[in-house]
């Protein structure tokens, strides 16, 4: 149960920079009045020692009262000036400005960072670390910073400072700390179990909730609602389970912590009278002692509970600093802009991370400036991947690929996607309204624009249907588009964009015949003049292509037109001679 490492506090200290970013300086600058300030009180409380001892001394001189009292009373208003020097940081403008920027920060990293990155989180996941981590780690760095300086400094200040006045005083306070230390090294190892065990219990459930929910029409339908929610159930369980334990184990250390002070109390109040009674120690000092350790015996067991938010932090710091490291692609120099838009793969070579199995293999292609190009293959054969590619979903291994004989990582990110328009064969509509849904394709678009793309892509006739036209809001009629109405909004999308090279990823081969018609003639008006990729099943709907690539094992197998493959009665061939017999049965069939 405790493989969870406790990090040092350099460590911590190096993180909490690291995410504060630009305001690193404010916080290593609060840091610092935290220090100044503690040493200032731990200086004021060391002098309760000839402030007591000259008022319980024999010949009782007022003006020596005063002075020790004045001392105290200045270096408690330079401690308090300091602490609240520190805390403006804390409690103005800056710790939010920080949560903000660093939100910001995540939020372009996600929206930068490699795909092939991005698809590894989980979607809750992402929103636990933007909306709970960041919360959770900067914060609670400005109210736990003060309570840490409090604890680790006022002692070591009271214990230097009365080896001066006293020595044999100083070893006294000393006492505790041979228990204290390895008691809170324990606790931490405990409550460090308690928080990062609870902090992915609930990452978990974060996520599951979110695709149990996402899944629910879907598992509706197919009747699956109970079977699903064993995952969910699951989540819940362990969370209940890391919970019950976890409390355990933060709440045994605290007892123990709090037990171990009372004891020290005791301890001093014991020694110290024996010592009295043996004119070694003043009255006057074993009050001072008394109250010195009263009033550190309240931060020192907080102390515990204030580790366990340091955890807390820690873990979320965990969280936000992984993201933050997720490598970005780098653009190379010089950054260029491809003037036309054929498209080449040279020699590449790509697996995808975590696998050893190479998806592309040495692949040579080329694809001419506004042509329409198929991929044809077996399922898992590559074709995917090869569309990823153009998007620079990741590097490949080897090889390059080139748009306008360009390398595309000599592009910024925005610029190639800028470039490119994806069809897909399952739409994301989001909820809002049918008319910002086309506008997507191009943000700034005016009205009208927006309207003649849903013109182009035969949209008009269905939108016109629905209660608020254009306004309605996608959310509130649901699963009422059909997959031909919210693929020919796609298009309408794509049309919008106008970019010039159009990638179709099977985009027909879920509908029915009627819609097909329709979304065939949406996709006709939208590759006009454009480079074109279309990957489909149905070999007969590409038997028009300028060039059609035969995709087998990552491989090219084949290249050419209908007529060139047809010919050649290879792999094209044969599979287009499956299809026609496939085609031919659902006929035979429909007859009989
Ligand atoms: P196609 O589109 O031709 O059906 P893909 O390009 O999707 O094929 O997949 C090619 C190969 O890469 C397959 O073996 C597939 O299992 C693998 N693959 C696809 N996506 C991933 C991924 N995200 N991680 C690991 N392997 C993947
Ligand atoms: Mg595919």
């Amino acid at each position: 149960m405790n493989n969870e490492k406790v990090s040092s506090f350099k460590e911590s200290y190096d993180i909490t920079l690291k995410i504060a970013d630009k305001s690193a300086s404010l916080v290593k600058r609060s840091f610092l009045y935290f220090i100044i300030a503690y040493i200032f009180q731990g200086l004021a409380f060391a002098f309760f020692f000839p402030l007591l001892n000259s008022i319980f001394t024999n010949d009782f001189n007022l003006n020596n009262t005063l002075f020790w009292f004045g001392i105290i009373a200045i270096l408690s208003i330079v401690s308090f000036i300091f602490r609240w020097l520190a805390s403006d940081f804390q409690y103005s403008k800056d710790i939010v400005q920080i949560t903000h920027d660093l939100r910001n920060k995540l939020g372009e990293k996600i929206k930068t960072m490699p795909l092939q990155s991005l698809y590894k989180y989980r979607t809750g996941e992402l929103n636990s670390i933007l909306a709970q981590n960041v919360d959770e780690s900067i914060l609670h760095m400005g109210i736990v910073s003060g309570m840490f300086f409090e604890v680790a400094i006022v002692p070591i200040v009271i214990v230097i400072a009365t080896f001066f006045i006293d020595p044999a005083m100083a070893l006294a306070l000393l006492i505790a700390l041979p228990i204290a230390v390895p008691v809170y090294k324990w606790s931490r190892k405990k409550t460090k179990w308690d928080k990062t065990q609870g902090a992915k219990a609930h990452a978990t459930l974060e996520a599951d909730t979110v695709e149990y929910i996402q899944g629910l029409p879907v598992l509706r339908a197919v009747n699956q609602v109970g079977e699903n929610a064993q995952n969910l159930q699951k989540s819940i369980g362990i969370l209940r389970e890391v919970q019950k334990k976890g409390l355990y184990a933060s709440t045994l250390p605290m007892i123990i912590m709090n037990t171990l002070v009372e004891f020290v109390f005791l301890f001093v109040l014991a020694l110290g009278s024996l010592w009295i009674a043996n004119e070694e120690f003043t009255i006057g000092a074993l009050l001072a002692l008394l109250i010195i350790l009263g009033r550190l015996s309240e931060p020192l067991a907080n102390f515990l509970a204030v580790s366990g938010v340091l955890d807390i932090m820690e873990a979320s710091f965990k969280h936000i600093k992984k993201l933050l490291d997720t490598k970005e692609f780098s653009i190379k120099e010089p950054k260029q802009k491809p003037t036309k838009f054929d498209i080449k793969f040279e020699n590449v070579d790509f697996a995808y991370e975590g696998t050893n199995q190479t998806a592309l293999k040495s692949l040579d292609i080329q694809i001419k400036d506004k042509s329409l190009t198929a991929i044809v293959g077996p399922s898992g054969s590559g074709k995917t991947t090869i569309t990823k590619l153009i998007m620079r979903y990741d590097d490949p291994q080897n090889g390059i690929v080139k748009i306008g004989d360009i390398d595309i990582r000599n592009m910024e990110q925005t610029t190639l996607m800028s470039y490119i328009s994806v069809v897909f064969q399952d739409v994301y509509l989001f909820d809002d309204t049918i008319l910002n849904n086309i506008r997507m394709g191009k943000p700034n678009a005016s009205d009208e624009e927006v309207l003649k793309a849903s013109n182009a892509a035969f949209c008009h006739e269905f939108v016109s249907r629905l209660p608020n036209g254009y306004e309605t809001k996608v959310g509130e009629i649901g699963g009422s588009l059909s997959g031909g109405e919210r693929q020919r909004i796609s298009i309408a999308r794509a049309i919008l964009k106008n970019a010039p090279i159009v990638i179709l990823d099977e985009p027909t081969s879920a509908l029915d015949t009627q819609s097909e018609v329709a979304v065939q003639n949406a996709l006709d008006e939208l590759i006009k003049d454009k480079t074109v990729i279309v990957i489909a099943h149905r070999l007969s709907t590409i038997a028009h292509a300028d060039n059609i690539l035969v995709i087998e094992d990552g491989k090219l197998k084949e290249k050419g037109t209908h007529q060139e493959l047809f010919k050649k009665q290879g792999k094209y061939y044969s599979m287009f001679q499956a299809q026609q017999r496939v085609k031919e049965w659902n006929v035979k069939s429909t007859i009989e």
